[in-house]
């Protein structure tokens, strides 16, 4: 009975993703008015309510998307961070292969 219950949630969700799932360990927690966290469920595959933002699928735009980037960034330490982290391997890699080399050379103390 319960199992077809889930189901019976599930199927309502594909045909209207505008309803809510009902999930116990999450809620929106987005800042009301009075201060206290949004209690509400979060639309199904979403963060927040659909009053905080749940419906939005967004930015679109190149400008828009530049705009939220800006306001997300912080400190700027983790830009290009694949990229860094990519040169660093090929670095590793590098002192890898002259420490493997001195060591096959006897270079390296036992
Ligand atoms: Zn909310």
């Amino acid at each position: 009975m319960r199992m077809l219950a889930l189901s019976l949630l599930k199927n309502t969700h594909e045909q209207n993703p505008m309803k809510e799932i009902k999930n116990a360990n999450t809620r929106c927690g987005a800042k009301t008015r009075n201060g206290s966290a949004c209690a509400k469920f979060p639309v199904a595959g979403k963060k927040r309510c659909r009053n905080h933002g749940g419906l939005s699928s967004g930015p679109k735009s190149a400008a828009g998307r530049a705009r939220i980037g800006a306001a997300q960034l912080k400190h700027g330490k983790f830009v290009n961070w694949r990229q860094q982290r990519e040169r660093e391997k090929l670095y590793f890699s590098k002192i890898r292969r002259v420490l493997n080399e001195a060591e096959e050379a006897g270079l390296m103390p036992p």
